[in-house]
């Protein structure tokens, strides 16, 4: 089992997960069922100062909607648990001394009014970004530029501390990320991380590195944004002698604004009206004010559909194909089709989907849509024929909660007709073949469905009317309205006995308009 791959979907629960970040994990569990490897996991929790209560619940939760179960993970345990970091902490300070042992990290004291002040100084130079770097390290209050015994008081004493990453000056980090190719980065360019911080709790950095090492994760698979971050994630493999066994990286593109114009962003969809995260939740906003966060399963998405829409949001099959399940999909997968560019966010697309995946259903998978509003409404029907609107309503409406709204007249018999039709189309012809027609329902009580049908045909040719005189009065006296589904299965559904007493409730009420 040496060779398995292992791959992990590491959120920090700090409030609702963007649909970016149910990219990155669906890609991450594509890839570990295509390679018959393990789905983990992890909740990054050690900066306690964003951790939002509910975060880690609303992460599961939207994995689990989406589809996305993991094979570890906080709840499940595994192996190499726990799987939340912060029940961890004991595990990372012994990495942390190797690094201090081998000169390749060092204590920090400086405070808060002396980062400051270095900063000014620096940006007062004219320094782009100030950092505490290879340069600036020689001139602040650390185990470098202190002596060896005032360290030690300092420590014994209990002075607050970090401790650092000693980056190298001069040195060239490269790494071979799976869908960028070769990434150089000079050293200068990283300044010395904090890794931990005097109450033993580690920053995500060292946090994310050890714990990929321990859980033998052998594909990083995550959003473009951690790109920068990885030079330094290769030093301290180097340095934690890591290095041969480190996992490949594979850095997704950015989720895009519907005009290719930037990073796509809740205030984006709150703009534009739709959703940027899988469902919906509540959690403090940047100024700590509850903030609702709308989601797809809400909206009325599928999880398949959702999922399949996500799926190409930055990856291609290198076909045409658009449709896939999730099981197509672990089929499919590839790192090498992720894109390299940012993927547009495209919501009529998402539209689609779900459209395609609503009439690939049964009519008896939508039931449901329909049955918790009848029965609100106390209305008497079977499932059979709830099954049966819902085959006729599918093709017309792009989500589950318009079924109701689209067939509410199978339920309810019109309270008013379109007076648009009306005007043009309820003349004499119309009322005497409806009248004939309700009459030939009326005198055949056990008229099958299918013979509705041919009775309206017969009558039409009786009367020498086509069908397309008729037609649209004909729904209007049905539904009450000038289009919806087709007019045959609606009045086979309704039955001829409903069909006629809605034919002569019309007839009573609208009045005959003269034709010119
Ligand atoms: N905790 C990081 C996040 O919130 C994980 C980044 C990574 O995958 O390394 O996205």
């Amino acid at each position: 089992m040496n060779n398995e791959v292992r791959v992990r979907f590491a959120p920090s629960p700090t409030g609702a997960l963007h649909i970016g970040g149910i990219r990155t994990a669906l890609y991450n569990y594509l890839f570990a069922k295509k390679n018959n490897g393990k789905f983990i996991l992890r909740i990054e929790d050690t900066d306690r100062s964003r951790f939002v209560s509910g975060a880690e619940e609303y992460i599961s939760e939207a994995l689990s909607w989406s589809g996305i179960e993991p094979d570890e993970s906080p709840s499940k345990g595994g192996e190499f648990g726990p799987y939340k970091q912060s029940e961890r902490k004991g595990i990372y300070s012994k990495h942390v001394q190797r690094l201090l042992d081998d000169d390749n990290a060092y204590y920090a004291f400086d405070t808060p009014e002396e980062l400051t002040a270095m900063r000014e100084r620096l940006q007062a130079a004219k320094v782009d970004s100030p950092q505490y770097n290879g340069i600036t390290r020689m001139q602040m209050q650390n185990s470098l530029t202190l002596s060896k015994d005032e360290v030690s008081k300092r420590l014994e004493s209990g002075d607050p501390y970090v401790v650092r990453l000693k980056v190298p000056v001069k040195e060239e980090i490269r790494l071979k990320d799976m869908v960028r190719g070769w990434v150089m980065v000079h050293s200068s360019a990283i300044d010395d991380k904090v890794l931990m911080k005097s109450d033993g709790m580690p920053t995500y950095h060292l946090a994310n590195v050890v714990d990929d090492h321990l859980m033998k994760i052998t594909h990083v698979i995550r959003g473009e944004e951690w790109l920068p971050s990885a030079p330094l994630h290769v030093l301290l493999y180097r340095y934690l002698g890591w290095e041969d066994s480190m996992p490949q990286f594979a850095h997704l593109p950015l989720l895009l604004k519907p005009n290719g114009n930037g990073k796509l962003s809740k205030r984006d969809g709150d703009k534009l009206g739709f959703p940027v995260f899988p469902i919906s939740g509540q959690f403090p906003g940047k100024d700590g004010a509850p903030e609702l966060f709308s989601g797809f399963r809400e909206a009325g998405y599928l999880a398949d559909a959702f999922i399949n829409f996500l799926a190409l949001l930055g990856w291609n099959p290198g076909t045409d194909e658009e449709l896939f399940s999730m099981s197509e999909l672990i089929e499919a997968f590839s790192i090498e089709r992720i894109g390299k560019s940012g993927a547009k966010f495209d919501i009529d697309k998402a539209k689609w989907f779900n459209q395609q995946y609503l009439k690939s259903r049964s009519g008896d998978e939508l039931t449901g849509h329909l049955s918790k509003h009848i029965k609100a409404e106390h209305i008497q029907y079977n499932e059979e024929k709830l099954s049966q609107i819902c085959d006729v309503l599918k093709e017309r409406v792009e989500f589950p909660q318009e079924l109701w709204v689209e067939g509410l007249f199978f339920f309810v018999r019109p309270q008013e007709y379109d007076e648009k039709v009306i005007s043009k189309k309820w003349n004499e012809a119309v009322v005497q073949v409806l009248t004939k027609f309700a009459e030939r329902l009326n005198k055949l009580p056990n008229v099958t469905a299918d013979q509705v049908k041919d009775i309206f045909f017969l009558v039409l040719e009786e009367l020498g009317v086509k069908m397309g005189q008729v037609m649209q009065s004909l729904r209007i006296a049905l539904t009450g309205k000038g289009s919806g589904p087709d007019l045959m299965a609606v009045m086979s559904i309704l039955g001829p006995a409903e069909t006629a007493e809605r034919i002569k409730i019309a007839i009573d009420n609208i009045p005959i308009k003269i034709e010119q």
